[in-house]
């Protein structure tokens, strides 16, 4: 990814996508002290913008970073990183992360908070797996407790055994890993959340330690609004068993049907087409 064309925001301005380097004692690659959002444009316009700069704020205060931006100067930065991509269907990154500087110790508070905002193409994140059902493979690790880390901060820390799972979940020949929660609840995937369908009604684990995601509660809204029951409670594993069908939603993911986590199969139902549809539409409305 970095041998590309075009420019990369950084610290309030645009620099040649080659030259956006940080320096290596940089505190966040030592210490994952780093906060990012993962945000999709369609049609020109990112979709839920605000929501995901208000999310990026909060996870760089859970880090103790002082944002160096109002939510207004962030929207203002990435329209205009979206506006020098030339792309009007697009993956926006914003990140956060402290620098280099005084401190290099666990400490960084001398250390300044920076801020950068790429801008790339990408499509459907499970690839060809998309609409036909996603295999999903069942994490060794745990998603941590509320009281172990701040659980619903979007850092880059929290990723690390998302890709300890992803990576093994590959091997298998899955396209992603589900996670259960420290209790042994289902939680979600590397990237994204989970839901589930029985007798038409809609189950989805409670966000109490995991990140409550923006396609999530878009997506409850959406079936609430279609007057369809959505249960948000703690699902024990073994009652994969008894699901008709399951989906992903993630801002990379957008719906993605699933057909199989571990020994659990899911057919590819009428209510995840809809819903899958249903987004794409609201995306580009
Ligand atoms: N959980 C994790 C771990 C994620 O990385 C993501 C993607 N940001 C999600 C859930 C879904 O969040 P959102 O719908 O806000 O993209």
């Amino acid at each position: 990814y970095d041998d590309r064309d075009g420019v990369i925001w950084m610290d309030g301005e645009f620099v040649p996508w080659r030259d956006a380097k940080v320096h290596i004692l940089t505190h966040a690659m030592h210490y994952a002290s780093s906060v990012f959002e993962g945000e999709r444009a369609y049609n020109g316009k990112i979709f839920k913008s605000r929501e995901h700069s208000e999310r990026l704020i909060a996870s760089a205060e859970a880090l103790d970073m002082p944002m160096p931006y109002t939510v207004d100067q962030i929207e203002a930065a990435k329209e205009a990183t979206l506006k020098a991509s030339g792309l009007t269907d697009a993956y926006v990154r914003a990140l956060v992360w402290r620098g280099s500087g005084e401190d290099m110790g666990v400490a960084s508070a001398r250390n300044p908070v920076r801020m950068a905002i790429a801008v790339w193409p990408w499509g459907a994140y499970y690839g060809d797996a998309k609409m036909q059902g996603a295999k999903l493979d069942i994490a060794e690790w745990k998603r941590p407790s509320p009281e172990t880390i701040p659980v619903h901060a979007k850092a880059a820390g929290l990723y690390m055994i998302c890709t300890i799972s992803k990576h093994k979940a590959e091997a298998k020949g899955c396209s992603d890993a589900l996670f259960m929660d420290w209790r042994g609840y289902v939680a979600e995937a590397t990237g994204a959340n989970v839901f589930f369908v029985k007798d038409g009604e809609v189950h989805t684990p409670l966000a109490d330690c995991f990140l409550n995601g923006i396609t999530r509660q878009t997506v409850i809204g959406m079936l609430k609004d279609k007057g369809i029951t959505v249960h948000e409670r703690r699902i024990k594993p073994e009652e994969m068993e008894g699901f008709e069908q399951c989906w992903l939603t993630g801002t990379a993911a957008e719906v993605t049907p699933v057909g199989q986590i571990g020994p659990y199969t899911f057919e590819v139902g009428q209510m995840t087409r809809d819903i899958a549809a249903e987004y794409e539409a609201l995306v580009r409305a």
